[in-house]
Formats: structure tokens, sequence, C-alpha cells
């Protein structure tokens, strides 16, 4: 198991891997300062190459990719396919074809005191950035950031998870292959290094992880005002309505929340089940968890494993507060600490506890009972704005009346996750679960600088009524603007 060491860490397959320095990190850092301008003025050509490349050596690497998220987090092959190589290049393919377009510059309307002049507005790279990625999916989140970032027209520092090593190592080939160091380099560091790398004058910096780290890059982001697009997480609600039929949600909550072992920055947090049908959910779910892991869920090829020994522990101790304080384990429980295997749990809520406090990120998943509507809608709003949020309901009414008195990033109805790999909708949280948007168009402003530009086409400039001396004719001028513009 993934464990910390001075200058290194130890994977869970056992193996070392030694921790990039602070010195590295500044070398390549100067290098990409120097060639920044060259990159930036690539054309969409050349950008969409740099993609097309990117996207055959992702295929070169396809097994050594399930291989190595199998030995840092014991994915199945067919999970990590969908949920890290299918939607990386699905990702990489849609910024490709609408390249050419988002990079041409937008025309903006002109009112009459603007007569005399055109305006648009330049999309341009932002320069050098720092793209800082977690470990739960750590092969999408970190090339799906990238590739958006380079075909912005940026040069970028990515910064890969300690406790994926393995994957970062394969990153490091996929990319060593398209790029040279002072265009895209990775650096797989601890967390000493990571804490100074975004003090340094980046252009930008991209961090996905959790809400706590999240707030020390943006202080440390200050130093130098450098902007910061925050994706994090938070405690990310399901809510059934009384009349949604139970039989048509249980496949997509089930597999939602113990997809990847609950370690997803959307699962669904915790469930909001009408009270007179907590029997019916708890014996449908855990019927479908019977049937998709087996009696003994902690042997199923299906469980993804949990990180590593503190983050198993940390779950472990949830689940133990909340029994002790007066919750029940309505399914599962079981975990097998040595293999970092912890089956899918169903927790009834009966009081309040740790639990329904911090992002879970395990899986648990709680069922809190509620009698009507605003009810559900006051427990979900007495805590921070959420990532995603899940709604199960045919009632127009009924889903109308949630989504005007909730707020959250994403909301996904009588499904869950599909919204997030929806390349045209933007992903990102509000608030505590995140500041600014990634995904596709989203992702390409994000990298980029919004340029005002406007041409005066008068002589003397379109200013001229402005302008001193301020005479009869300017006042005049001025009671008409503000009159009638
Ligand atoms: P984390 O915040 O501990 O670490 C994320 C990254 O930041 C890692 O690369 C880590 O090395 C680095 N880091 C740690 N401390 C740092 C510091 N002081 N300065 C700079 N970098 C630092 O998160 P994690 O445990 O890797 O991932 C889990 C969290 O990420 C969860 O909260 C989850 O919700 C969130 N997440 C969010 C999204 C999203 O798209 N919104 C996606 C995946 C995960």
């Amino acid at each position: 198991m993934s464990e910390v060491l001075q200058n290194s860490i130890s994977s869970r397959d056992g193996q070392t891997f030694v921790f990039d320095t602070f010195d590295k990190v500044k070398t390549v850092f100067e290098s990409q300062i120097a060639n920044r301008q060259n990159v930036k003025n690539r054309s969409a050509e050349e950008r969409k190459d740099k993609l097309n490349l990117l996207n055959n050596e992702i295929l070169k690497h396809r097994t050594e990719i399930e291989e190595a998220l199998f030995k840092d987090l014991k994915k199945h092959s067919i999970e990590a396919g969908y949920s890290e190589i299918f939607p990386t290049l699905s990702e990489i393919r849609n910024i490709s074809r609408n390249l050419r377009r988002w990079m041409r510059s937008n025309p903006v309307k002109n009112s009459l005191p603007f007569i005399g002049s055109k305006s648009k507005i330049l999309l341009e790279p932002k320069g050098n950035c720092l793209i800082i990625t977690p470990w739960n999916y750590p092969f999408y989140l970190s090339m799906t950031h990238l590739a958006v970032c380079i075909a912005s027209g940026n040069v970028a520092i990515l910064k890969t998870s300690e406790y994926s090593p393995n994957v970062s190592k394969v990153i490091k080939e996929i990319l060593s292959g398209v790029f040279e160091e002072d265009e895209v380099a990775v650096i797989f560091t601890g967390a000493e290094v990571s804490t100074e790398m975004p003090k340094l004058p980046f252009d930008h910096i991209h961090f996905t992880g959790s809400t706590n780290v999240g707030k020390q890059i943006m202080k440390n982001a200050s130093t130098n005002l450098t902007s910061v697009t925050l994706e994090l997480g938070g405690k990310s609600p399901v809510i059934i309505d009384e009349n949604y039929p139970i039989k048509d949600c249980i496949k997509q909550i089930g597999w939602g929340k113990f997809l990847n072992a609950g370690q997803t920055c959307i699962a669904p947090d915790y469930i909001l089940v009408h009270k007179d049908k907590k029997d019916e959910f708890v014996d449908k779910l855990s019927t479908y968890l019977k049937d998709s892991f087996g009696e003994k869920s902690t042997d199923s090829e299906f469980l993804t494993g949990i990180v590593n020994k503190s983050h198993f522990k940390r779950i472990e101790n949830l689940v133990q507060d909340a029994v002790s304080d007066g919750n029940q384990i309505v399914f599962g429980g079981k975990m097998d600490k040595s293999r970092l295997a912890f089956g899918p749990t169903l927790l009834m809520m009966n009081s309040s506890a740790a639990i329904m406090e911090e992002e879970i990120f395990g899986p648990v998943l709680p069922i809190v009972l509620y009698n009507d509507v605003e009810d559900a809608i006051k427990f979900i709003t007495k805590k921070h704005k959420p990532l995603a949020m899940y709604l199960f309901s045919n009632d127009k009414k009924w889903l109308n009346e949630v989504l005007l008195n909730t707020s959250s990033g994403g909301v996904c109805i009588n499904d869950t996750m599909a919204h997030f790999v929806q390349t045209y909708l933007p992903m990102g949280g509000v608030n505590h679960s995140g500041i600014g948007k990634s995904h596709g168009y989203f992702g390409f402003k994000e990298f980029s600088n919004e340029r005002a530009v406007l041409k005066s086409y008068i002589k003397g400039g379109i200013t001229w009524p402005f302008q001193f001396p301020y005479t009869k004719l300017k006042k005049n001028i001025l009671e008409i603007l503000i009159k009638y513009f």
C-alpha cells in the first residue's frame, strides 16, 4: 500500500518512486517561460497536430494505462476504460473538432455612442500554467485538463498525485512522446514541494482536489495574483421524489455511488428517501449490490480498492462513529484492511454524525428519510453548495421547486454521473465545491484571457465628445447621452 517516505513514496505494488525536487520545478518553470511565446503563436492546425499525437500516444499505451490503474487503485479494466480512457479520448477529439472555431475572435455589438468603431473579444493563451491533479481519476483528470490547456496555446507543468505513482509514470511516458519539457512537463512530488509550486508566478493554476487544499492553493496563488480554477469536492445529495418508482433508480444510484469505491468527486454522497419508501429502497439497493459484488463484496473483482491506509482508516472511523451515535448499518459493513477492500455499505441515519458533515469519498451511503420536499430542500441548503445534485422525478413542478430553491455545480436528473462526461456542459462547482469551469469550450475559456479589443475608425477617436476642452456642444451631447442611452 502507498506510503510517503521522505523523498519518495512506496506504491501499493511495492515499488519506490522518487520525488522531483523544487530545483527541478524551477528549472522547468524557467524553460517554459522562455518558450511560452513560441507556443502561444501556434496556429489551430499546429495545436490540433499535437492533440492528434496525444490521442495516438494514449491509444498506443492503453494496456499500460489499464495496468497502472490496477496497480494504484485496483480498478477493473472495463471501469478504467469507461471512466478514464474513453472520456479522455472523447474530450481530446471534441476539442480538436472545435478548436478552430473557438480560436476565432468574437465580434461584439455596438451601441449608438460607439458608432465609428468595431469591438471584438480575443481569446489569448494565459501563458504558463500549473495543473494539479488528484489520485482518484488520475489519468482522466490529468489528461483532459492538460489537453484543453495546450489547445488554448499554453505551456504547462502537470503536477500529478503522489498516491497514483504508476499512473504518473505512464502519463510521463505518453507526454514525452508528444512534448518537450519546455512545453509540457510532468512533476511527481510530495506535499512539501507541491505547497511551494503555486507561489511561483504562473499565469494560471488549475487545481483538482479537496476543498481544504483548494483554499491553500488560492492563498498561495495570491502571492502573484495568479488566476485559479478550483475543481473541488463536497457532499453531493440525491433526492428521490416520493412518487418516483424505486425500481427505476436503483441501478443508477448503486453504480454512481460505488463506482471507484465511492472515491469520486461527484459520487452521490448521501441520499434523501421519502419515509414511506425506506424499506423498499433498502431492499432493492441491497439486492442490486449483492448481485453486483457477490456475497463477499471485499473479494469482488469489480470493487476498486481504497487508495491508502489512512484513507481507509478515515472511512472506517466515520462508520464506527455513526454507529456509536445511534445510526444503523442496514447493508454491508464488510472490510478487509490488509487488502484495503471496503465493501459497499448502507447506513440508515437516525441521528446526526460526522459522516453527514464531511465529504465521505468512500463506499458508504447514508440514507436520510424525509417527510416532504420542503424538508429535503431544507436539509440540503443547510450545507455548503454541492458539486453535483441527483434528482429522481418525473414531476416538472417537483423538479422546478428543488432546482429553484437549491444551488449546485451541476444537476443530473433520473441518472447519475452522466452530466460530468457530457463535454458540451460546463463542469465545476460553486463556492465551497469550486471556482471556475472545465470541459470543452468552458475549459478553453478558463485557460484563456478574454482580451477586449476596440478599434476606432474616426479621426481623433470616437471619444471626441468627451475630450478637453469641455464646450457647450459637448455638454449638450452629454445631456442627450444621459437622457437616451
Ligand atoms: P488533495 O486535495 O489532497 O490533493 C490533490 C492534489 O493536490 C494532489 O496532487 C496533491 O499532491 C496536491 N497537494 C496537496 N497539498 C497541496 C498543497 N498544499 N499545495 C499544492 N498542492 C497540494 O485531494 P485528493 O485526496 O488527491 O483527491 C480527493 C479530493 O479531490 C476530493 O475532495 C474530491 O472531491 C476532489 N476531486 C474533485 C474533482 C472535481 O473535478 N471537482 C475531481 C476529483 C477529485
